[in-house]
């Protein structure tokens, strides 16, 4: 290996041996605490960060100013390997933390600061790839860790992202069901936040006989929960379960407190020029709308705050530019692809927009860290789509519609695993 050479093998760590014969597993933890956790060390520095070819895959060499914990993970649709750290300054990063051309079966790298506490290595696979194995060399006080992968055919890396899933649930089923406020640990169950639009002094759109959407919106969200709960493969919070009022901030910090996987807003509007217009939607954030009804929905909808009488805030963050910029890439590249999810799922219940898939700067969406997605159900201002709405039997087909795509969702992206060396 071209990039250890100048390293003295002085120790290899644990972590080499508790691998060696895993070589199929999606994901792993690197021993000591999770990234993220209080004692993770503190100014961290990466040196070096380089990617190289090898027969059959590619290595990725990083270079720290001291041991660091690190945690792998594969995920599907786009298909990507993700290294997550403790807070790492890339001292000798380029100037968007961000490496194109092709190397090996990995089509592109990008890395930097993800949330306040973590940082972030991003490995888009133009070819199915798999972790072989992590060599850790520790000399001068500084880590050498080289992770080296593998290509594998589609079929079999499908099968170490599932196998992986499968390992999670069985963890998850041996420990007692995590507070809603503990940080996400491998082994507990993906968390997904239901968020039934509008509430209280917000009734949002109202049919011609008076049924407001806040109502048909809770009554399908409590449904999806119920559906969730039957399988037991997730759990669920809502962001209101009643008929009270929420700020669009609250909403979005709500599932970031959580450190949810996932985020489900649900609507049903009206619209206001496009009567005739109906069927169900799928959004996601963009700064610039799909289209002219998706930006005066948005519009729309990011006045609630202000129809409810609360000041909007804005949320503070600490996170730079650049560096929000590439966790929302992150997140939004898993919002769209839970969206494509719910639009499999859903044309079996109900009728579909023409153009289903859209996106417009919904202020409900923004949470940078959690893949956030908004169901416009249907429209009130449809008939047709009132009558639907107001139909318990339709809600419960389309309750379990949406249950189905976030387990799938969640199935192919969810993959954390520890291994016997971080949790013994
Ligand atoms: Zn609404």
């Amino acid at each position: 290996m071209r990039a250890g050479r100048d390293l003295t093998r002085q120790s290899l760590s644990s972590v080499r041996r508790a691998l060696a014969g895993l070589c199929l597993f999606a994901g792993l933890v690197g021993a000591g605490p999770a990234p993220g956790a209080e004692t993770a060390p503190v100014g961290t520095v990466a040196h070096a960060v380089v990617l190289t070819p090898r027969t059959g895959g590619a290595s990725l060499a990083l270079e720290l100013s001291q041991a660091t914990q690190f945690e792998v993970r594969l995920h599907a649709k786009p298909d990507r390997i993700v290294i997550d750290l403790p807070k790492v300054a890339f001292v000798h990063a380029p100037a968007q933390g961000k490496a194109d051309g092709k190397v090996g079966p990995i089509s592109a790298m990008r890395y930097g600061l993800f949330i306040a506490d973590r940082s972030r290595i991003v490995l888009d696979l133009a070819e199915p790839a798999v972790l072989d194995r992590v060599d850790s060399f520790e000399a001068d006080g500084r880590q050498r860790l080289i992770f080296h992968f593998s290509r594998v055919e589609r079929a079999r890396y499908i099968e170490a992202v599932n196998r992986d899933a499968l390992r999670r649930q069985a963890a998850a089923a041996l420990v007692a069901p995590a507070p809603e406020t503990e940080t996400r640990t491998a082994g507990s169950l993906p968390l997904v936040v239901i968020d039934p639009g509008h509430g209280g002094i917000d009734g949002g759109a109202t049919t011609q006989d008076g049924d407001s959407e806040k109502v048909i919106v809770l009554a399908l969200a409590q449904a999806v929960h119920e559906a969730l709960e039957k399988s037991g493969r997730v759990r669920v919070a809502l962001t209101r379960t009643d008929d009270t009022f929420v700020a669009l901030g609250d909403r979005v910090k709500f599932a970031r407190e959580r450190k949810a996987d996932l985020m489900v807003s649900l609507h049903a509007d009206k619209l206001v020029y496009e009567k005739g217009v109906r069927g169900a939607s799928i959004y996601t954030v963009s700064e610039k709308a799909s289209d002219v009804i998706s930006a005066r929905l948005a519009d729309s909808e990011n006045a609630a705050d202000q129809r409810a009488g609360v000041e909007p805030t804005e949320d503070a963050t600490i996170i730079g530019d650049i560096l929000f910029d590439l966790t929302k890439r992150e997140t939004r590249q898993s919002s769209i692809g839970f969206a494509r999810h719910l639009a499999v799922t859903l044309p079996q219940i109900t009728s579909m927009h023409k153009n289903p898939l859209r996106s417009a700067g919904f202020r409900v969406l923004t949470a940078p860290d959690v893949p956030s997605v908004l169901i416009e159900t249907g429209y009130l201002s449809s008939s047709e789509d009132a009558k639907l709405l107001k139909s318990a039997e339709w809600r419960s087909r389309m309750a379990q519609a949406v249950a189905t795509a976030i387990e799938k969702y969640l199935g192919e992206n969810a993959t954390r695993v520890t291994n016997s060396a971080a949790r013994p």
